[in-house]
């Protein structure tokens, strides 16, 4: 018989939950009943997060309430317990530093990071304090500490030069080891699939050399986008507008740093797996790797050359080479043609 448990969801519940997020870990759909049950298990817990915002757009917060497998409002209210979120919580102003403060003495949450840390005095204050002190104290005492969002992992836009409040991401600010997850926002899907991970296998997933898990940044866009047979073919977007961009051809031209940022957007894509930047056109700006405002700018400016699998060759080259063999089989096809003409014309 299916019935709701105590935290409100039912058997069924945690079945559907557990299928979007092997779909999202890209693991076997097999799996399903034994994810469930690892969930259930340890929904039963209901384990602590702590979820702080520093120098940030919230748009990371906002992302998350998109959230499908499970829904924000199932991980809020049923699986978590989301003790402290200073943009979904009720509390404010006296009433909300005083549930931190109970939250943090009990040293037994999850620590979600949401924006960059300014470590000049007096540029990131909330309520009086520091928001360096704030995190030092509300990250240390935590079992684990998830950065989200570029901002959160290296400072993000608010950190791009001159950066004037010495903007740092957490893990640098606090010379502590963090669970990154990049990108501007953080794709939910990633972060729910992080901590679903976490809560049922009892450990990090595998991380890079970036702190970031490698079943949501182990493989280049570049490698999985669908206009990759054009790059490889040498058919480029010139120009917004053109003939070439409605024909879906590689954004390589215009900007795109697929050949250089590591995510699954592909593969998870966006708005509950509606579009992702690419695919409605836009060049991918790079925004899972490190510094990435200053790093790739401009955001239209192509990528300096980038090596092909198959040998040292660039877009460009490519699109020359393309021009060179189709010029050569033109000239070819025209001396066999002239041959053929003039071995008909001998016949006749
Ligand atoms: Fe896709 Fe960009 Fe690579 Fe072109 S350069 S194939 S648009 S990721």
């Amino acid at each position: 018989m299916l019935t709701k448990r105590g935290n409100g969801l039912s058997r069924r519940d945690f079945i559907r939950i557990a299928g979007g997020t092997l779909a999202t870990l890209g693991l076997s759909g097999a799996l399903t009943p034994k994810l469930a049950r690892a969930l259930e298990k340890a929904a039963a817990g209901r384990p602590k997060v702590v979820w702080i915002h520093f120098a940030s757009d919230t748009g990371c917060t906002e992302s998350f309430i998109k959230s499908d497998h499970p829904s924000a409002g199932e991980l809020v209210l049923d699986i978590l317990s989301v003790d402290y979120h200073e943009s979904i919580m009720a509390a404010a102003g006296k009433q909300a530093d005083e549930v931190l403060a109970k939250a943090v003495a009990g040293k037994d949450y999850i620590c979600v990071v949401e924006g960059g840390i300014p470590t000049v005095p007096g540029h990131g204050m909330i309520g009086g304090r520091e928001m360096l002190d704030i995190a030092k104290e509300v990250c240390g005492n935590a079992k684990a500490v998830v950065a989200i969002g570029s901002c959160a992992v290296d400072g993000g836009v608010p950190a791009a030069k001159p950066n004037p409040s010495g903007i740092k991401g957490v893990g640098d600010a606090l010379g502590m080891t963090v669970v990154n997850l990049p990108c501007c926002p953080v794709n939910p899907e990633w972060l729910v699939g992080t901590v679903v991970y976490v809560l049922t296998m009892g450990k990090l997933p595998e991380l890079d050399k970036k702190g970031r898990p490698l079943m949501f940044y182990g493989r280049k866009i570049h490698d999985n986008c669908p206009r990759r047979t054009h790059y490889d073919g040498g058919r480029f977007v010139e120009q917004f507008g053109s003939k070439e961009e409605a024909a879906g051809y590689c954004l390589y031209k215009m900007g795109c740093k697929g050949p250089e940022a590591w995510s699954e957007c592909p593969k998870t894509r966006w708005n509950s797996k509606e579009s992702w930047c690419i695919e409605i056109g836009s060049p991918c700006l790079g925004c899972s790797e490190n510094n990435w405002t200053d790093h790739f700018g401009p955001f239209y400016g192509k990528l300096a050359d980038i090596a092909l699998p198959y040998g040292d060759v660039t877009a460009d080259k490519i699109g020359i080479g393309l021009a060179v063999v189709t010029g050569a089989a033109i000239a070819g096809h025209a001396v066999l043609k002239a041959v053929k003409g003039k071995g008909e014309d001998e016949k006749k």
